[in-house]
């Protein structure tokens, strides 16, 4: 119901403003603030992104409701605690730096917790980020960290940079880059694209200088395609091998990683560059099989011009005309609306 909704976002800034008030005050205080300089964030960055720290206390948010049942439920609910067999709950994420997903509108509707590297946490070696499960309130696939924070900064966004982590987004924030969004950790999916391009005419992928990187990209661009409306811009900046945004950023600054930018590649070079890898054109097997593979891709284009741009040099890769290509398409040209 809309009043279950209401308090449930209440009690999920309730949660971040305590891993908030944690960060200062717990006894783990000093070792965390240092984590977090040592990563070269500054208070302002800390607090425009409302990042916090779970205490490593079993029970820290648990015990802060505990007079309150409703509310300990509701903890439950929202996956912020976990039910025991033997009735009682416990904290999901303890001893963990916390940076709050907001949705578009500003609500608190899930948290990402990265591990704190300390002796303690070697030994126990759990996962690096833990991100909370779906909820009523948190649908994965949909939400954008850093997007809020990105529209809170631009009256008009004229680029989105899409990057893989919330350190990303936080360490770009840090040297002035305010515009840059993260997937949670799952791939960019349609509905991400999706909203992009509803924000936005640019949209830049910009993935680790890894293989997972440069998969993400791939994928990213494949979920892209429906939603490439005339006048949108889908760019790739690739970075060196062994980087992320973050690390990048803070070695070559502001102006250099623009300049990056401004050099990424078109999505049309990179599908072609990805397909003539995987595809011998000197051979009539590999421009079969490029067919096979692009024709496909081509079809789910929105945008007329792109489809024809496509088709285009697809058939100037394997020397027939645009006509006889655009036939082949499932969805022929005069019956698009
Ligand atoms: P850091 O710089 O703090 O190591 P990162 O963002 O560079 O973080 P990556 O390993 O590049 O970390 O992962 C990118 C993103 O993928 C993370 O921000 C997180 O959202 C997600 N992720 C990484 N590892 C995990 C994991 N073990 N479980 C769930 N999500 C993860
Ligand atoms: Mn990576
Ligand atoms: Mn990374
Ligand atoms: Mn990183």
């Amino acid at each position: 119901s809309l009043d279950q909704k209401k308090s449930d976002y209440e009690l999920m800034l309730q949660t971040a403003r305590y891993f908030g008030h944690q960060l200062k005050h717990h006894k783990n205080s000093k070792q965390v603030i240092e984590y977090i300089k040592g990563r070269g964030l500054s208070g302002q960055t800390v607090q425009k992104y409302l990042i916090g720290y779970a205490p490593s206390e079993w029970d820290g948010l648990c015990a802060l409701f505990a007079r309150n049942p409703a509310q300990k439920q509701q903890l439950v609910d929202l996956k912020l605690a976990t039910k025991k067999e033997s009735g009682g709950s416990f904290d999901f994420f303890r001893d963990r730096l916390m940076f709050p997903i907001k949705d578009k509108r500003g609500r608190v509707v899930a948290f990402g917790g990265r591990i704190i590297p300390n002796d303690e946490n070697e030994k126990n070696n759990g996962p690096k980020y833990l991100n909370s499960p779906e909820t009523r309130v948190f649908h994965k696939g949909f939400e954008l960290y850093g997007l809020y924070e990105a529209k809170q900064a631009h009256k008009k966004l004229e680029q989105i940079l899409i990057v893989e982590g919330y350190m990303d987004v936080v360490a770009l924030s840090e040297q002035g880059i305010e515009y840059a969004v993260a997937s949670l950790g799952t791939a960019t999916t349609a509905e991400h694209m999706h909203t992009l391009f509803r924000t936005t005419e640019r949209v830049i992928c910009c993935y680790d200088g890894d293989r997972a990187g440069r998969d993400a990209a791939w994928r990213a661009l494949e979920n892209a395609l429906p939603y490439l409306a005339d006048g949108k811009e889908l760019k790739f900046a690739f970075l060196p091998d062994g980087e992320d945004p973050d690390t990048l950023v803070q070695k070559e600054g502001r102006d250099d990683f623009e300049t990056r930018l401004k050099q990424s590649h078109d999505f049309s070079k990179v599908l072609f560059e990805k397909l003539a890898i995987e595809c011998d054109l000197t051979s009539d097997a590999g421009k079969s099989k490029i067919l096979s593979l692009a024709l496909p891709l081509i079809d789910t284009v929105k945008s007329d011009f792109y489809q024809e741009n496509l088709l285009e040099q697809l058939a100037r890769l394997i020397g027939r005309t645009k006509e006889q290509l655009s036939q082949k398409l499932n969805t022929p040209r005069q019956q698009k609306s």
